[in-house]
C-alpha cells in the first residue's frame, strides 16, 4: 500500500501527464482504430457469450482466438497449459516485452438476462443439470483482447518491442489456469517484462479503477480430521472424544487472526464452513471432519495463518490424546499490482476513461489468478477494473459478477480495447521507468 503522501504525488503527476497525453498522435490513432473495430469486437463478444465453455473445456473459444491471431500474422502457440493460447506480435524494432491477459472460461449458471445473444447452453455440473453462462464477463475480456490484437497488429510498424497476448483457460477453477500456462513457458521466449489485465464488473458504465499493491485476496481451503477413539457415550473415559477436541480447535483458531497475526500487513479471515461427526446421541464417534477457508492479502500473513492453524490443531489434539490431519490447499494467490506500473499507467487510464471516471480504489474480495502472471513477469503487473453495467440498469439493484442476471454493456468493449492498447504502447515506449 502506498503512503498517503505518495498517493497525493501520484495524483499530481497523473494530472500533469494527462494533459500531455491528450495531444499524443499515436494514442489518438489508437482511439480511432478502436472505434472502427467496435462492431467486430461486439460480434465476437456475442458469439462467445452464446457459446460459453466451462473451466478446462475452452475448446471452441480457444480455437476462435487462435484462428484470429493467426489471421493477423502473429506467432501463435495453442494448448499452452491446457487450452491456453499465446500470440506474439513483434513491433517494427526490438524493445521491451509486454504481456496482455484475458481469461476465457464461463460458469455453471443458467442465464436469466434477456439479450438477443443469451446463452441456452446446458451441462451437468457436480451431478446437477444447469446452464452455462459468461456470468463473470470473460466473454468481454476475450473479445476485447482479440480486438486489441487486431488494433496493435495494424500499428506494429509504429512501435518498438513485442506484445505477448495471453488467453487463459480455467480462471474460475482454483488454483487456476495461469500456473499451468506459466509452467508451459507462456512468459518465456520472449520473456514478458510486465503484464496487464482487465476485469469487468458491476458499476457506473465506463468507470475505470486500479491501485498499487494487493488487488484481490488469496483464497485457501483447509480440512482438519480429528481421530479420537470410539466409545459409549456413557463411558467417555474409555475413549477419546473427537467432538470435544474439534470444538476446542474451532474456538482456539478464533485467536489466530485476532491475537497472533500482524493485521497492519493486511486483513485476514479464517472461517470454518463445515463440522461433521457422529450419528447418535449416545455414541462418541471415532473422528470428526472440518473444512474452511482462509482469505488473506499478504503472503507473510497467509503463511503465518497456515502454520498457526496446524500448530493449534496438533497441540490441542495432542493434549487430549487424539491425533489430527490438517491439509491446507493453496488456491488463488494474492494479486499484487506493481507500484510503478500503477503510477505510470494512471494518467494513461485517466485519459482513456475521462477525468471524472478514473479512480484509485480498494482491493477486491474475489479470488483471481492474474497475480501469478504478475508475480512471474520481471517488472510485475497491473490489474484494472472496468465497470460495464448498462446505463438503464439501476446500480443499487444491479446484479454482481457470477449472478444469472449479470449483464455487461457492449459500449464498454471499445473502452477495454483502448485501455489494453494504450497501456501496451505506453509500456513499450520506455519499459518500467517512471514518467
Ligand atoms: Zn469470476
Ligand atoms: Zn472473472
Amino acid at each position: 500500500m502506498l503512503p498517503r503522501a505518495m498517493v497525493a504525488a501520484l495524483l499530481a503527476t497523473t494530472l500533469t501527464a494527462h494533459a500531455a497525453l491528450a495531444q499524443d498522435p499515436m494514442l489518438t490513432e489508437i482511439d480511432r482504430r478502436a472505434a472502427a473495430l467496435a462492431d467486430k469486437v461486439t460480434a465476437w463478444r456475442h458469439d462467445i457469450h452464446q457459446h460459453p465453455e466451462l473451466s478446462g473445456q475452452e475448446v471452441r473459444t480457444s480455437k476462435l482466438v487462435a484462428d484470429h491471431l493467426k489471421s493477423l500474422g502473429l506467432e501463435v502457440r495453442t494448448e499452452v497449459g491446457g487450452h491456453g493460447v499465446v500470440g506474439v506480435l513483434r513491433g517494427g524494432k526490438p524493445g521491451p516485452v509486454v504481456g496482455l491477459r484475458a481469461d476465457m472460461d464461463a460458469l455453471p449458471v443458467a442465464e436469466q438476462v434477456n439479450v438477443p445473444f443469451k446463452s441456452t447452453v446446458r451441462t451437468v455440473y457436480n451431478g446437477v443439470e444447469t446452464g452455462v453462462m459468461h456470468a463473470c464477463g470473460h466473454d468481454m475480456h476475450t473479445a476485447m483482447l482479440m480486438g486489441t490484437a487486431e488494433l496493435l497488429a495494424g500499428m506494429k510498424a509504429q512501435f518498438s518491442g513485442t506484445v505477448v497476448f495471453l488467453f487463459q483457460p480455467s480462471e474460475e477453477a482454483p488454483p487456476g489456469g495461469a500456473g499451468p500456462m506459466i509452467a508451459a513457458g507462456a512468459l518465456d521466449n520472449p520473456k514478458v517484462e510486465a503484464v496487464f489485465g482487465i476485469h469487468v464488473g458491476t458499476g457506473l458504465l465506463g468507470n475505470v479503477s486500479t491501485r498499487s499493491g494487493s488487488t484481490s485476496a488469496a483464497s485457501d481451503q483447509f480440512s482438519i480430521v480429528v481421530h479420537g477413539k470410539q466409545t459409549h457415550g456413557a463411558r467417555p473415559w474409555a475413549g477419546v472424544d473427537p467432538i470435544v477436541v474439534g470444538a476446542q480447535i474451532v474456538m482456539a483458531s478464533q485467536t489466530i487472526v485476532s491475537r497472533q497475526i500482524d493485521i497492519t500487513s493486511g486483513p485476514a479471515v479464517l472461517t470454518f464452513g463445515a463440522f461433521q461427526g457422529g450419528l447418535r446421541e449416545n455414541i462418541i464417534p471415532d473422528s470428526v471432519w472440518m473444512i474452511g477457508t482462509i482469505r488473506t492479502y499478504d503472503e507473510a500473513v497467509r503463511t503465518a495463518i497456515h502454520e498457526k492453524l496446524k500448530r493449534t490443531a496438533q497441540d490441542i489434539a495432542h493434549s487430549a490424546g487424539a491425533t489430527v490431519e490438517v491439509v491446507i490447499t493453496r488456491g488463488y494467490d494474492v494479486s499484487m499490482n506493481d507500484d510503478l506500473l500503477a503510477q505510470r499507467m494512471s494518467p494513461v487510464l485517466q485519459r482513456v476513461a475521462g477525468k471524472e471516471k478514473f479512480a484509485l480504489t480498494k482491493p477486491g474480495a474475489a479470488g483471481e489468478d492474474f497475480g501469478k502472471f504478475a508475480a512471474k513477469a520481471t517488472n510485475g503487473g497491473l490489474f484494472v477494473n472496468l465497470s460495464v453495467t448498462p446505463a438503464a440498469v439501476d446500480l443499487k439493484t444491479a446484479a454482481s459478477n457470477h449472478s444469472p442476471l449479470f449483464v455487461g454493456d457492449d459500449s464498454a468493449l471499445p473502452i477495454g480495447v483502448r485501455m489494453m492498447s494504450n497501456m501496451a504502447v505506453e509500456y513499450l515506449r520506455s519499459g518500467r521507468m517512471t514518467p
